[in-house]
């Protein structure tokens, strides 16, 4: 096999083991490329983000793991960023203080500006997407969903991720019963964020885990979305998101063959020349 997953958590924020044993685990699959890419620290307390005093560890073990392996695999330093307007830290901050090869900028947490709570649309349990919608949106679903990819919006115009992580992240909990992917109002807001992805030539990446989770019945983003993304020439990626190291190449095969299908022809991924194509 000739695969890569850019998108990888240790036990240094909410992954499962050690970062040498995905290393080890990716040499065994045959990866050619394994970048490490832990949530990174948000200045207030939570369950799932490396801890301030540990992300210098973080960052001088993946270093080490670099030159350790580098006659078997290429790795690389990354981060998962949170963007959550006015309280997460500025990439270009993060990318510059911990020289960082590349950034995904992700959504997990939607902020009202209302009433300044936030919204956690991830994570295994819907009961905690449902009481929040109900609590920060007052249960509308058209002001969370919009205000969700408005902060995406924002991202891409003022953090400029390299990666944009798991795009549609939102439809996850939903599940058909707040709204219909095919609702026109849902399918505008997609279209206005592809645009803007489209013009600042942002990487998307299709991420198969809300797949092999059982969380979700299609790939971020889903195949509706991956069509029009086509249209516009977006560049993507692939990646697993991977919590644990069997789970570095989880459902890339079929999701290869849904990239295939749709036309895409590359996948990008990063190397020591910058970012590169490879051939689907
Ligand atoms: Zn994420
Ligand atoms: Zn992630």
């Amino acid at each position: 096999m000739n695969d890569f997953n850019l998108h990888t958590h240790s036990c240094f924020c909410d992954g499962k083991e050690a970062p040498e044993k995905y290393v080890k685990q990716a040499i065994d699959i045959g990866f050619h490329t394994l970048g490490f890419s832990g949530h990174a620290p948000l200045p207030f307390e939570n369950t799932f983000s490396i801890k301030n005093n540990d992300i210098l560890n973080y960052c001088n073990t993946i270093l080490k793991l670099k030159k350790k392996y580098k006659e078997k695999i290429n790795i690389f330093l990354s981060l998962e960023m949170d963007y959550i307007p006015g309280i997460s830290w500025d990439f270009s901050v993060l990318k510059n203080n911990y020289n960082l090869d590349y950034s995904i900028g992700s959504v997990h947490l939607v902020k009202n500006d209302n009433n300044e709570k936030l919204w956690f649309i991830d994570g295994p349990k819907a009961e905690i997407y449902d009481n929040g919608l109900d609590e920060i949106f007052n249960g509308n679903i058209k002001e969370g969903v919009s205000h969700y990819y408005n902060q995406i919006n924002n991202m891409i115009l003022f953090q400029k991720p390299d990666i944009l992580g798991h795009f549609d992240k939102i439809k996850m909990h939903n599940k058909n019963r707040y709204f219909s992917e095919q609702e026109s109002w849902y399918k505008k807001l997609v279209k206005q964020s592809l645009k803007l992805v489209s013009e600042k030539n942002v990487i998307v990446e299709v991420n198969t885990r809300g797949i092999y989770k059982e969380r979700c019945n299609s790939l971020f983003p889903g195949e509706d979305i991956l069509q029009q993304m086509y249209m516009l020439d977006i560049p993507i990626t692939l990646s697993s998101d991977a919590h644990h190291p069997l789970e570095l190449n989880k459902y890339f095969e079929e999701a290869k063959y849904i990239l295939k299908n749709t036309g895409f022809k590359n996948l990008m991924y990063f190397s020591d020349q910058g970012w590169k194509k490879q051939k689907i």
